[in-house]
This record gives C-alpha cells, structure tokens and sequence, in this order.
C-alpha cells in the first residue's frame, strides 16, 4: 500500500464522503482565480498547503421542501456542526501523520450583521468542492451536485499532505431550467450563469427577515432545483405543520 492509500483510507475510515482539491488550483483554474481573493486560498491561509480535503454531507430532502422553517435552520445547524467536529477530526488525524492541517470552520462569517458588511466568508468550501470535482456551479449561485444537487454541505480541511486530487467536472450541471430565479422572494437571481446572477446584498436582506422570526436561511433556490435524484416532496400537511412556527 502506497503512502497516498493509507492516508485516503484513514481519512475514508473517519468519513465515506470526501474528495480532494489541489491547493495549487485556487491559482490556476480560471474560474476560482477570477472568483477568490489572494487571501483566501489555501496557500495564503496556510503556505505549506498542498491538498484540501473536502468532506460533504446531504441535507434532508423531506426537510429542505420546508424551508424556511425552524426545522430547516435546526437542521442546516446540526449539518455545520457535523461537518465541524468531522473536519476536526480528519485535522487531527493528519497532523498525527506528520502534516499539517487545520479544519476550515464551516460558516466563517459573523452573522447577518457581518454578511451585511462582507457578503463573503472567509474561505469558499463550494468552490473546494468545485475543484475537487464535486459539482458544478448553479445560476442559483450554489454548487449542484450530480446526486443531491445543490442540497448538499460541503466542509473543508487544508493540510501539507500531498493526496491525489480531483479536477473540475468538465459539463455543467445546471439545465438553465430558471425555476430558482422564479422562486426567489427576494427578486436576488438574474438567470445570469454563475459568477453574475445573485445581488447578495438582495439575498442578506431576506436572511435578515427570516433571522428576525427564528426562520434562516430561505434556501428556497436550494429547495426547487431540479437537478439530484427525484425525491418524492413530503405532504402539503407536513410542510403547513412545520411552518406554522416562527419566533
Ligand atoms: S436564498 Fe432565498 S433570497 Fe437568497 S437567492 Fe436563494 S431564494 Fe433568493
Ligand atoms: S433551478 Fe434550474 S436554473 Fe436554477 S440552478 Fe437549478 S437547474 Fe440551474
């Protein structure tokens, strides 16, 4: 067995779904280097970077069709928390194997006030999942993947390790189908393809609406994508029942 195969099974052994970025490729790939300052690639965060291991985790079909609900934030918090202490503990494993590596906290901004200053967190896990092969970007501005679509999380570990890496998907995933265009309540889609078709500031707004009745984020562009295996949505009266609360 390889050096590169023990630390993958070690990393499989902790978590199944993982693939892996190459550092150098926050440079190189046209998309990422037009779309992510200097300062928050992986070689600017930590320069002995070589890989980013990018771990990921669906979200529930049945609950995603509800959002915005209490039980759509609950879950999309347990989901940041998952892949918090999952991260961490790939983290830890390879720094037990001689590299260096720090877990990316998942949501690596300060709230709605602080997205409201900087709409951007500090370090992009789609587009480490975009370089790693995981997806492609959606004129929802999400990262659609071929089995979950965009109803997936991703989290992100930088290392010194040097792991075999995926390359960006070569066909687009999204059909230009417009439907999250025409969903959004807040008129924050253009139907522009990705990097130009979301006003964050639009879509800030709406989260802060939602913050105030206990009820972000609205992922209602996340809920009506069409693309991910078909799931059967769950009753009218299952989603009336969940959203009946707010704060
Ligand atoms: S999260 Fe909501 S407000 Fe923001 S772009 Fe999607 S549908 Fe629009
Ligand atoms: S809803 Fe349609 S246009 Fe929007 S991201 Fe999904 S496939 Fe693309």
């Amino acid at each position: 067995m390889t050096e590169d195969d023990s630390l993958i099974n070690k990393i499989r052994e902790i978590w199944p779904g993982f693939a892996v970025a190459d550092a150098a490729a926050w440079d190189t790939d046209p998309l990422v280097s037009a779309t992510i300052p200097t300062h928050q690639r992986p070689r600017s965060i930590m320069p002995s970077a070589r890989s980013v291991v990018v771990i990921w985790v669906p979200v529930s079909p049945t609950i995603m069709h509800t959002a915005p609900s209490i039980y759509y934030r609950e879950h999309y918090r347990t989901l940041n928390t998952l892949l918090d202490v999952t991260s961490q503990r790939i983290a830890t494993m390879l720094d037990a194997e001689g590299h260096d590596a720090a877990y990316v906290p998942r949501d690596g901004y300060h709230g709605i006030e602080g997205l409201r200053k900087d709409p951007s967190s500090f370090f992009s896990h789609r587009h480490a999942a975009y370089l790693a092969g995981l997806g492609t970007f959606g004129i929802n501005n999400v990262l659609l993947t071929e089995k979950h679509g965009p109803r997936v999380r991703f989290a992100s570990v930088i290392t010194s390790a040097d792991i075999p890496a995926g390359r960006p998907l070569k066909k687009g995933l999204c059909t230009e189908c417009m439907k999250c265009v025409r969903e959004c309540p807040a008129n924050a889609l253009s139907g522009d393809t990705y990097p130009g078709g979301l006003d964050k500031s639009l879509c800030v707004e709406r989260s802060g609406e939602l913050a105030k009745k206990g009820i972000s984020p609205c992922g209602r562009c996340i809920a009506v994508c069409p693309v991910g295996k078909k799931v059967k949505p769950p009753s009218d009266d299952f989603i009336e029942a969940v959203r009946r609360y707010e704060i």
